[in-house]
Protein backbone atom coordinates (compact mmCIF):
# COMPACT_ATOMS: atom_id res chain seq x y z
CA UNK A 1 0.00 0.00 0.00
CA UNK A 2 1.16 3.40 -0.81
CA UNK A 3 0.28 6.54 0.99
CA UNK A 4 -0.35 9.64 -0.81
CA UNK A 5 0.34 12.71 0.67
CA UNK A 6 -0.92 16.49 0.49
CA UNK A 7 -3.75 15.50 -2.25
CA UNK A 8 -6.28 18.12 -3.06
CA UNK A 9 -10.26 17.13 -2.56
CA UNK A 10 -11.88 16.95 -5.38
CA UNK A 11 -15.40 18.05 -4.15
CA UNK A 12 -16.55 21.00 -2.42
CA UNK A 13 -14.99 24.60 -2.49
CA UNK A 14 -13.16 23.99 1.26
CA UNK A 15 -10.68 22.84 -1.60
CA UNK A 16 -8.96 20.48 1.43
CA UNK A 17 -5.14 20.21 0.45
CA UNK A 18 -4.04 17.68 3.25
CA UNK A 19 -5.79 14.17 1.84
CA UNK A 20 -3.77 11.70 2.19
CA UNK A 21 -4.30 8.94 -0.51
CA UNK A 22 -4.31 4.90 0.28
CA UNK A 23 -3.36 3.50 -3.40
CA UNK A 24 -3.18 -0.37 -4.28
CA UNK A 25 -2.45 -1.63 -7.49
CA UNK A 26 -3.47 1.93 -9.34
CA UNK A 27 -6.33 2.15 -7.48
CA UNK A 28 -7.26 4.81 -4.56
CA UNK A 29 -8.74 2.69 -1.94
CA UNK A 30 -9.08 4.92 0.88
CA UNK A 31 -8.24 8.21 2.51
CA UNK A 32 -7.26 10.26 5.61
CA UNK A 33 -8.37 13.22 6.66
CA UNK A 34 -11.22 13.32 3.70
CA UNK A 35 -14.65 14.00 5.23
CA UNK A 36 -17.22 11.31 4.47
CA UNK A 37 -18.13 13.35 0.95
CA UNK A 38 -14.42 13.66 0.37
CA UNK A 39 -14.07 9.89 0.88
CA UNK A 40 -16.80 8.68 -1.40
CA UNK A 41 -15.65 10.77 -4.63
CA UNK A 42 -12.14 9.00 -4.08
CA UNK A 43 -13.48 5.56 -3.16
CA UNK A 44 -14.99 3.79 -6.20
CA UNK A 45 -18.45 2.63 -5.00
CA UNK A 46 -19.27 -1.33 -5.28
CA UNK A 47 -21.80 -1.00 -8.74
CA UNK A 48 -21.70 2.48 -9.36
CA UNK A 49 -21.61 2.99 -13.36
CA UNK A 50 -17.94 4.24 -14.18
CA UNK A 51 -17.85 5.09 -18.26
CA UNK A 52 -14.74 3.43 -19.91
CA UNK A 53 -15.56 3.70 -22.94
CA UNK A 54 -17.31 6.72 -25.28
CA UNK A 55 -21.21 5.74 -26.08
CA UNK A 56 -23.49 7.44 -28.91
CA UNK A 57 -27.06 7.15 -28.84
CA UNK A 58 -28.52 5.08 -31.95
CA UNK A 59 -32.10 3.61 -32.38
CA UNK A 60 -32.67 4.70 -28.24
CA UNK A 61 -29.88 2.29 -27.34
CA UNK A 62 -25.72 3.41 -26.20
CA UNK A 63 -23.72 1.46 -28.77
CA UNK A 64 -19.77 1.53 -27.36
CA UNK A 65 -17.46 3.66 -29.91
CA UNK A 66 -14.56 5.39 -30.35
CA UNK A 67 -13.18 8.64 -28.97
CA UNK A 68 -12.96 9.82 -32.52
CA UNK A 69 -16.21 9.01 -33.73
CA UNK A 70 -18.08 10.76 -30.39
CA UNK A 71 -15.99 13.43 -30.70
CA UNK A 72 -16.88 13.86 -34.35
CA UNK A 73 -20.43 13.56 -33.95
CA UNK A 74 -20.09 15.93 -31.31
CA UNK A 75 -18.12 18.66 -33.19
CA UNK A 76 -20.99 18.50 -35.97
CA UNK A 77 -23.78 18.92 -33.57
CA UNK A 78 -21.75 22.54 -31.90
CA UNK A 79 -20.67 23.58 -35.72
CA UNK A 80 -24.18 23.24 -37.20
CA UNK A 81 -26.07 24.86 -33.89
CA UNK A 82 -27.47 27.80 -33.94
CA UNK A 83 -28.06 28.62 -30.47
CA UNK A 84 -25.34 26.12 -28.69
CA UNK A 85 -25.09 26.00 -25.10
CA UNK A 86 -22.28 25.01 -23.46
CA UNK A 87 -22.92 24.38 -19.67
CA UNK A 88 -21.03 22.96 -16.56
CA UNK A 89 -17.39 23.18 -15.90
CA UNK A 90 -17.39 23.57 -12.45
CA UNK A 91 -15.91 20.28 -11.58
CA UNK A 92 -12.99 20.38 -13.93
CA UNK A 93 -9.35 22.27 -13.99
CA UNK A 94 -8.81 25.96 -15.06
CA UNK A 95 -6.56 24.73 -18.14
CA UNK A 96 -9.38 22.69 -19.26
CA UNK A 97 -11.94 25.61 -18.88
CA UNK A 98 -9.44 27.73 -21.01
CA UNK A 99 -9.81 25.30 -23.56
CA UNK A 100 -13.85 25.60 -23.44
CA UNK A 101 -13.72 29.61 -23.47
CA UNK A 102 -11.57 29.10 -27.12
CA UNK A 103 -14.10 26.45 -27.78
CA UNK A 104 -17.47 28.53 -27.27
CA UNK A 105 -15.86 31.51 -29.02
CA UNK A 106 -15.51 29.20 -31.81
CA UNK A 107 -18.84 27.71 -32.34
CA UNK A 108 -20.76 31.43 -31.29
CA UNK A 109 -21.94 29.69 -28.17
CA UNK A 110 -23.49 30.91 -25.34
CA UNK A 111 -20.67 29.29 -21.96
CA UNK A 112 -22.50 28.71 -18.36
CA UNK A 113 -21.00 27.20 -15.05
CA UNK A 114 -22.85 26.26 -12.28
CA UNK A 115 -22.85 29.88 -10.75
CA UNK A 116 -26.09 30.87 -12.67
CA UNK A 117 -28.49 28.07 -10.15
CA UNK A 118 -25.53 29.04 -7.33
CA UNK A 119 -23.55 32.05 -5.99
CA UNK A 120 -24.78 33.74 -9.33
CA UNK A 121 -26.68 35.95 -7.24
CA UNK A 122 -23.65 37.21 -5.14
CA UNK A 123 -21.85 37.57 -8.37
CA UNK A 124 -24.66 40.13 -9.48
CA UNK A 125 -24.45 41.95 -6.15
CA UNK A 126 -20.48 42.30 -6.42
CA UNK A 127 -20.77 43.74 -9.54
CA UNK A 128 -23.14 46.32 -7.83
CA UNK A 129 -21.68 46.66 -4.44
CA UNK A 130 -18.23 45.52 -3.68
CA UNK A 131 -16.29 42.33 -2.69
CA UNK A 132 -14.65 42.69 0.91
CA UNK A 133 -13.29 39.72 1.16
CA UNK A 134 -10.58 37.56 2.95
CA UNK A 135 -8.52 34.17 2.85
CA UNK A 136 -9.17 31.11 4.67
CA UNK A 137 -5.83 32.13 6.92
CA UNK A 138 -6.92 35.46 8.12
CA UNK A 139 -10.20 33.98 9.43
CA UNK A 140 -8.63 31.18 11.25
CA UNK A 141 -5.50 33.57 12.46
CA UNK A 142 -7.52 36.44 13.45
CA UNK A 143 -11.27 35.79 13.34
CA UNK A 144 -13.61 36.24 17.06
CA UNK A 145 -16.91 36.58 15.73
CA UNK A 146 -18.11 33.88 12.91
CA UNK A 147 -20.96 33.96 11.22
CA UNK A 148 -22.66 31.23 9.07
CA UNK A 149 -25.97 32.80 6.91
CA UNK A 150 -27.86 30.81 5.20
CA UNK A 151 -25.37 27.98 4.82
CA UNK A 152 -25.13 24.87 7.07
CA UNK A 153 -21.24 23.41 6.28
CA UNK A 154 -21.50 21.12 8.73
CA UNK A 155 -23.34 18.93 5.75
CA UNK A 156 -22.44 20.90 2.70
CA UNK A 157 -18.70 21.76 3.33
CA UNK A 158 -18.00 19.36 6.40
CA UNK A 159 -14.33 20.64 7.44
CA UNK A 160 -15.35 24.26 6.95
CA UNK A 161 -16.14 24.58 11.09
CA UNK A 162 -12.84 22.40 11.60
CA UNK A 163 -10.64 24.45 9.33
CA UNK A 164 -11.67 27.62 10.16
CA UNK A 165 -13.75 28.15 13.56
CA UNK A 166 -12.45 25.34 15.99
CA UNK A 167 -8.45 25.37 14.49
CA UNK A 168 -6.27 27.31 16.64
CA UNK A 169 -4.93 30.57 15.00
CA UNK A 170 -2.12 32.99 15.60
CA UNK A 171 -4.62 35.32 17.25
CA UNK A 172 -6.92 32.89 18.64
CA UNK A 173 -4.68 30.65 20.52
CA UNK A 174 -7.33 28.35 22.55
CA UNK A 175 -9.19 27.77 18.66
CA UNK A 176 -13.48 27.68 19.16
CA UNK A 177 -13.21 29.28 22.14
CA UNK A 178 -11.74 32.15 20.99
CA UNK A 179 -14.84 33.01 18.83
CA UNK A 180 -18.36 34.10 19.26
CA UNK A 181 -19.91 31.77 16.68
CA UNK A 182 -23.38 33.21 15.11
CA UNK A 183 -25.77 30.78 12.91
CA UNK A 184 -28.91 32.54 10.70
CA UNK A 185 -30.96 29.89 9.44
CA UNK A 186 -34.99 29.43 9.73
CA UNK A 187 -33.79 25.59 11.06
CA UNK A 188 -32.26 24.17 13.94
CA UNK A 189 -29.43 22.43 11.69
CA UNK A 190 -26.39 20.66 12.59
CA UNK A 191 -24.42 23.94 12.22
CA UNK A 192 -26.74 25.90 14.18
CA UNK A 193 -26.41 23.71 16.65
CA UNK A 194 -22.83 24.48 17.72
CA UNK A 195 -23.86 28.04 17.47
CA UNK A 196 -23.48 30.85 20.55
CA UNK A 197 -26.24 32.74 18.37
CA UNK A 198 -28.73 31.64 16.23
CA UNK A 199 -31.05 33.73 14.65
CA UNK A 200 -33.54 31.55 13.74
CA UNK A 201 -35.50 34.03 11.28
CA UNK A 202 -38.70 33.09 9.31
CA UNK A 203 -37.61 31.86 5.84
CA UNK A 204 -37.93 34.14 2.95
CA UNK A 205 -37.44 37.30 5.11
CA UNK A 206 -33.34 37.94 5.13
CA UNK A 207 -33.37 40.76 3.47
CA UNK A 208 -35.84 42.45 6.04
CA UNK A 209 -33.46 41.35 9.04
CA UNK A 210 -30.26 42.63 7.44
CA UNK A 211 -32.34 45.75 6.34
CA UNK A 212 -33.16 46.25 10.34
CA UNK A 213 -29.27 45.18 11.22
CA UNK A 214 -28.21 47.89 9.33
CA UNK A 215 -30.46 50.68 10.79
CA UNK A 216 -29.95 49.41 14.30
CA UNK A 217 -25.62 49.78 13.46
CA UNK A 218 -26.46 52.98 11.86
CA UNK A 219 -27.72 54.81 14.99
CA UNK A 220 -31.65 54.42 14.32
CA UNK A 221 -34.52 52.51 16.13
CA UNK A 222 -36.24 49.49 14.85
CA UNK A 223 -39.73 50.09 13.99
CA UNK A 224 -40.74 46.61 14.77
CA UNK A 225 -40.89 44.81 18.25
CA UNK A 226 -39.94 41.60 15.69
CA UNK A 227 -38.69 41.34 12.02
CA UNK A 228 -38.54 38.74 10.43
CA UNK A 229 -39.83 36.78 13.50
CA UNK A 230 -36.24 37.72 15.61
CA UNK A 231 -37.64 39.73 18.42
CA UNK A 232 -35.54 42.98 18.61
CA UNK A 233 -33.42 42.86 21.33
CA UNK A 234 -32.11 40.08 20.05
CA UNK A 235 -31.60 41.57 17.01
CA UNK A 236 -29.51 44.50 18.82
CA UNK A 237 -27.60 42.40 20.83
CA UNK A 238 -26.51 40.10 17.63
CA UNK A 239 -25.46 43.77 16.01
CA UNK A 240 -23.39 44.58 19.17
CA UNK A 241 -21.63 41.29 18.93
CA UNK A 242 -20.39 42.34 15.00
CA UNK A 243 -19.30 45.89 16.43
CA UNK A 244 -17.63 44.39 19.29
CA UNK A 245 -15.41 42.03 16.87
CA UNK A 246 -11.28 42.26 16.66
CA UNK A 247 -12.14 40.60 13.30
CA UNK A 248 -15.45 39.40 12.13
CA UNK A 249 -16.19 37.29 8.96
CA UNK A 250 -19.41 36.56 7.11
CA UNK A 251 -20.11 33.29 5.02
CA UNK A 252 -22.66 33.04 3.69
CA UNK A 253 -24.35 30.37 1.14
CA UNK A 254 -27.35 29.04 -0.40
CA UNK A 255 -30.14 30.60 2.03
CA UNK A 256 -29.90 34.01 0.51
CA UNK A 257 -28.95 33.16 -2.84
CA UNK A 258 -32.04 31.08 -4.02
CA UNK A 259 -34.43 32.55 -1.27
CA UNK A 260 -36.56 35.78 -2.51
CA UNK A 261 -34.84 38.70 -3.28
CA UNK A 262 -31.67 36.59 -4.81
CA UNK A 263 -28.97 38.84 -5.47
CA UNK A 264 -30.64 41.85 -3.39
CA UNK A 265 -30.22 39.36 -0.03
CA UNK A 266 -26.39 39.98 -1.08
CA UNK A 267 -25.98 43.18 -2.06
CA UNK A 268 -27.57 44.26 1.38
CA UNK A 269 -25.39 41.54 3.37
CA UNK A 270 -22.49 43.10 1.87
CA UNK A 271 -23.39 46.71 2.89
CA UNK A 272 -24.00 45.16 6.20
CA UNK A 273 -20.38 44.51 6.07
CA UNK A 274 -19.47 47.25 4.71
CA UNK A 275 -21.11 49.54 7.50
CA UNK A 276 -19.43 46.67 10.29
CA UNK A 277 -16.15 48.42 9.25
CA UNK A 278 -16.81 51.52 10.60
CA UNK A 279 -16.78 50.02 14.09
CA UNK A 280 -14.77 47.19 13.85
CA UNK A 281 -12.59 44.73 11.07
CA UNK A 282 -15.28 42.79 8.63
CA UNK A 283 -14.82 40.72 5.89
CA UNK A 284 -17.23 37.70 3.96
CA UNK A 285 -16.31 34.79 1.85
CA UNK A 286 -19.52 33.50 -0.01
CA UNK A 287 -19.66 29.03 0.52
CA UNK A 288 -18.56 28.79 -3.26
CA UNK A 289 -20.05 24.75 -3.40
CA UNK A 290 -17.83 22.78 -6.39
CA UNK A 291 -14.44 22.67 -5.45
CA UNK A 292 -13.96 24.60 -9.05
CA UNK A 293 -16.72 26.63 -9.92
CA UNK A 294 -14.63 29.69 -8.75
CA UNK A 295 -11.71 28.76 -11.31
CA UNK A 296 -14.64 28.56 -14.29
CA UNK A 297 -15.61 32.29 -13.26
CA UNK A 298 -11.56 33.65 -13.27
CA UNK A 299 -11.01 32.17 -16.47
CA UNK A 300 -14.26 33.26 -17.82
CA UNK A 301 -13.01 36.96 -16.35
CA UNK A 302 -9.74 37.08 -17.77
CA UNK A 303 -11.02 35.59 -21.25
CA UNK A 304 -13.87 37.38 -22.12
CA UNK A 305 -14.93 40.37 -19.37
CA UNK A 306 -17.09 38.29 -17.62
CA UNK A 307 -17.40 35.55 -15.37
CA UNK A 308 -20.76 33.74 -16.51
CA UNK A 309 -23.75 33.59 -18.60
CA UNK A 310 -21.54 34.88 -21.55
CA UNK A 311 -23.01 35.00 -25.38
CA UNK A 312 -20.54 34.45 -28.11
CA UNK A 313 -23.27 34.68 -30.79
CA UNK A 314 -22.19 38.13 -32.30
CA UNK A 315 -18.19 37.37 -32.18
CA UNK A 316 -18.26 39.95 -29.63
CA UNK A 317 -18.78 38.36 -25.67
CA UNK A 318 -21.79 39.91 -23.85
CA UNK A 319 -23.11 38.96 -21.01
CA UNK A 320 -26.71 39.24 -19.53
CA UNK A 321 -27.97 36.76 -16.77
CA UNK A 322 -31.60 36.26 -16.51
CA UNK A 323 -31.62 36.01 -20.83
CA UNK A 324 -28.27 34.30 -21.11
CA UNK A 325 -28.22 32.04 -18.33
CA UNK A 326 -28.66 28.20 -18.76
CA UNK A 327 -31.98 28.32 -17.86
CA UNK A 328 -32.94 31.27 -19.31
CA UNK A 329 -32.01 29.64 -22.83
CA UNK A 330 -33.28 26.16 -21.92
CA UNK A 331 -36.65 27.69 -20.44
CA UNK A 332 -37.31 30.34 -23.26
CA UNK A 333 -36.76 27.01 -25.49
CA UNK A 334 -33.66 29.56 -27.60
CA UNK A 335 -30.67 26.49 -27.23
CA UNK A 336 -31.00 23.99 -29.54
CA UNK A 337 -28.08 22.13 -28.88
CA UNK A 338 -26.37 21.47 -25.68
CA UNK A 339 -22.94 20.13 -24.38
CA UNK A 340 -22.77 19.53 -20.66
CA UNK A 341 -19.32 19.48 -19.34
CA UNK A 342 -18.42 18.19 -15.39
CA UNK A 343 -21.83 19.06 -14.03
CA UNK A 344 -25.46 17.36 -13.92
CA UNK A 345 -28.52 19.51 -14.45
CA UNK A 346 -30.61 15.93 -15.59
CA UNK A 347 -30.88 15.65 -11.78
CA UNK A 348 -30.63 19.76 -10.39
CA UNK A 349 -32.31 22.12 -13.40
CA UNK A 350 -35.82 22.09 -12.79
CA UNK A 351 -38.25 20.31 -14.96
CA UNK A 352 -39.22 23.22 -17.81
CA UNK A 353 -35.26 23.56 -18.43
CA UNK A 354 -35.19 19.34 -18.45
CA UNK A 355 -38.20 19.41 -20.88
CA UNK A 356 -35.77 21.08 -23.48
CA UNK A 357 -32.86 18.94 -22.67
CA UNK A 358 -34.97 16.35 -23.91
CA UNK A 359 -35.85 18.18 -27.06
CA UNK A 360 -32.22 18.56 -28.42
CA UNK A 361 -29.13 17.04 -28.85
CA UNK A 362 -27.18 16.68 -25.73
CA UNK A 363 -23.27 15.56 -25.56
CA UNK A 364 -22.24 14.74 -21.57
CA UNK A 365 -18.75 14.69 -20.99
CA UNK A 366 -19.31 12.64 -18.14
CA UNK A 367 -17.59 10.03 -16.23
CA UNK A 368 -20.39 8.51 -14.26
CA UNK A 369 -24.05 7.62 -14.88
CA UNK A 370 -26.42 10.03 -13.88
CA UNK A 371 -29.45 12.09 -14.51
CA UNK A 372 -27.93 14.09 -17.51
CA UNK A 373 -26.25 10.99 -18.87
CA UNK A 374 -29.92 9.09 -19.32
CA UNK A 375 -30.39 12.33 -21.21
CA UNK A 376 -27.63 12.46 -23.76
CA UNK A 377 -27.47 11.75 -27.18
CA UNK A 378 -23.04 11.25 -26.77
CA UNK A 379 -21.46 10.26 -23.75
CA UNK A 380 -17.89 11.21 -23.47
CA UNK A 381 -16.00 10.24 -20.29
CA UNK A 382 -12.96 11.74 -18.97
CA UNK A 383 -9.84 10.84 -16.53
CA UNK A 384 -11.21 12.58 -13.01
CA UNK A 385 -9.38 15.58 -12.42
CA UNK A 386 -8.15 15.42 -8.79
CA UNK A 387 -7.56 11.64 -8.85
CA UNK A 388 -6.63 10.69 -12.73
CA UNK A 389 -5.66 14.34 -14.39
CA UNK A 390 -3.89 17.65 -12.78
CA UNK A 391 -4.61 21.13 -13.42
CA UNK A 392 -5.33 24.20 -11.28
CA UNK A 393 -8.38 24.83 -9.08
CA UNK A 394 -9.45 28.09 -7.12
CA UNK A 395 -10.50 27.92 -3.63
CA UNK A 396 -13.88 29.28 -2.28
CA UNK A 397 -12.22 32.89 -1.39
CA UNK A 398 -10.22 32.41 -4.76
CA UNK A 399 -6.69 30.45 -3.90
CA UNK A 400 -5.56 28.79 -6.76
CA UNK A 401 -4.05 25.30 -5.96
CA UNK A 402 -2.99 22.44 -7.86
CA UNK A 403 -5.20 19.15 -8.27
CA UNK A 404 -2.64 16.13 -8.21
CA UNK A 405 -2.87 12.91 -10.22
CA UNK A 406 -2.96 10.46 -7.86
CA UNK A 407 -3.43 7.56 -10.15
CA UNK A 408 -2.80 6.69 -14.09
CA UNK A 409 -5.89 6.40 -16.12
CA UNK A 410 -6.29 5.48 -19.95
CA UNK A 411 -9.01 7.74 -20.24
CA UNK A 412 -8.28 11.68 -22.10
CA UNK A 413 -8.70 14.37 -19.58
CA UNK A 414 -11.43 16.86 -20.19
CA UNK A 415 -8.61 19.03 -21.63
CA UNK A 416 -7.65 16.41 -24.17
CA UNK A 417 -11.40 15.84 -25.27
CA UNK A 418 -11.72 19.66 -25.72
CA UNK A 419 -8.96 20.31 -27.74
CA UNK A 420 -9.93 17.46 -30.00
CA UNK A 421 -13.19 19.12 -30.00
CA UNK A 422 -11.85 22.43 -30.86
CA UNK A 423 -9.84 21.02 -34.06
CA UNK A 424 -13.04 19.42 -35.48
CA UNK A 425 -15.86 22.53 -35.03
CA UNK A 426 -12.59 24.51 -36.36
CA UNK A 427 -12.86 21.96 -39.57
CA UNK A 428 -16.77 21.77 -39.59
CA UNK A 429 -17.32 25.72 -40.02
CA UNK A 430 -14.23 26.29 -42.48
CA UNK A 431 -15.88 23.85 -44.86
CA UNK A 432 -18.83 25.08 -44.25
S1 LIG B 1 -14.67 19.56 3.28
FE1 LIG B 1 -14.95 19.57 1.08
S2 LIG B 1 -12.88 19.70 0.20
FE2 LIG B 1 -12.68 19.08 2.36
S3 LIG B 1 -12.58 16.84 2.31
FE3 LIG B 1 -14.75 17.41 2.61
S4 LIG B 1 -15.62 17.51 0.53
FE4 LIG B 1 -13.40 17.53 0.33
Amino acid sequence: MEYVKNVVCPFCGTLCDDIICKVEDNEIVGTINACRIGHSKFVHAEGAVRYTKPLIRKNGEFVEVSYDEAIDKAAKILAESKRPLMYGWSCTECEAQAVGMELAEEAGAVIDNTASVCHGPSVLALQDVGYPICTFGEVKNRADVVVYWGCNPMHAHPRHMSRNVFARGFFRERGRSDRTLIVVDPRKTDTAKLADIHLQLDFDRDYELVDAMRTYLLGNEILYDEVAGVPREQIEEAVEALKKAQFGILFFGMGITHSRGKHRNIDTAIMLVQDLNDYAKWTLIPMRGHYNVTGFNQVCTWESGYPFCVDFSGGEPRYNPGETGANDLLQNKEADAMMVIASDPGAHFPQRALERMAEIPVIAIEPHRTPTTELADIIIPPAIVGMEAEGTAYRMEGVPIRMKKVVDSDLLSDREILERLLEKVKEYRASK
